[in-house]
């Protein structure tokens, strides 16, 4: 039988409650997560697409709640934007990022970057510039040492003391990357005015690069102009050989992706690491 429109209605808003009660009891149960040492940072590697040498680790945060599973950032860092818990757990990524590299370098293990992503309401707060300036004079590194990655979208809605802050950390020599470069809304001729060294290109045109000429033809524009920008250029969500072939052609610089290494737990990327150092 066909609804009625009351009816309809009523099926609808009961959705909307449903996803809220959901996101609210996944925003108490993240609060205490961070308590009780539930989030944890792993790292996949990013290697030259010539050499294969690894150059940076990307940190990625992992929520391991200990009733077990495990819940994916996609779900839980949007909850947390709108939480306000992204800045506490923003900033203990900050300071468990720094923590481990510092660890890495005085174990002779430092020779990789290791870089942060940041949210557009990480962004906004002058506290995360500040916080992520003491963690690094409290573990000794330096602006090589530790990187950045904005979307897009982050940047063009970021405000001018934002943007300078911005600058004063590219003339310092920290990397600053364009991540998912391809799916913001920013127009081309935003590039030359934000401090960026490079781009990251999003994975799904890198995914779908074999088999769909328009993919490529983006990709390839994509490298042309990051290059003929003086910027680094990556490629995320490299997933087979026939992907990576065709980075290669591209002349990517970095290629990130399954086909040479997942996330993995810092345990695991300190023996990655460590066999790399041994020979
Ligand atoms: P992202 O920054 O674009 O990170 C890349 C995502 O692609 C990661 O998902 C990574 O595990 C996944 N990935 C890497 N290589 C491949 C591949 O070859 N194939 C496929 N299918 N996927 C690949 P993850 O770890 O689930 O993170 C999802 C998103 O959550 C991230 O996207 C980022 O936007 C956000 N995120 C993760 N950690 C943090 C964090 O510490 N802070 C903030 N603000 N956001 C974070
Ligand atoms: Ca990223
Ligand atoms: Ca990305
Ligand atoms: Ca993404």
């Amino acid at each position: 039988a066909k609804l009625s429109a009351p009816n309809r209605c009523w099926f609808f808003n009961q959705k909307i409650h449903d996803e809220l009660l959901h996101q609210h009891r996944l925003a108490e149960r993240l609060q205490l997560a961070l308590a009780d040492n539930e989030l944890a940072l792993h790292y996949q590697p990013q290697v030259s697409a010539m050499s294969g040498r690894i150059e940076n680790l990307e940190a990625l945060l992992r929520w391991f709640p200990k009733e077990g599973g495990a819940i994916s950032p996609a779900e839980f860092i949007p909850v947390a934007e709108r939480s306000q818990l992204i800045h506490r757990i923003g900033e203990w990524v900050i300071r468990e990022a720094c923590r481990q590299q510092a660890e890495w370098k005085r174990r002779g293990l430092g020779g990789a970057r290791v870089d942060i992503n940041l949210s557009g309401k990480q962004l906004a707060m002058a506290n995360t510039f500040k916080h992520l300036e003491a963690c690094m004079a409290e573990f000794d590194l330096t602006p090589q040492d530790i990187g950045i990655e904005l979307t897009e979208n982050v940047l063009i809605e970021a405000e001018e003391h934002i943007l300078n802050t911005l600058r004063g950390l590219y003339h310092r020599g920290m990397k600053i990357a364009i991540d998912d470069f391809g799916t913001g809304y920013s127009s081309l001729s935003y590039l030359k005015l934000f401090p960026v060294t490079s781009l990251k290109i999003d994975r799904s045109f890198v995914r779908d690069a074999p088999k769909d000429p328009s993919d490529r033809a983006i990709m390839a524009a994509a490298v042309f102009i990051g290059h003929r920008l003086g910027l680094e250029v990556i490629a995320e969500g490299v997933e087979n050989e026939e992907q990576l072939e065709l980075v290669r052609e591209m002349k990517c610089d970095l290629v990130q992706g399954y086909y040479f290494f997942k996330p993995m737990s810092a345990a695991d990327t300190t023996r990655l690491l460590t066999g790399l150092v041994g020979g």
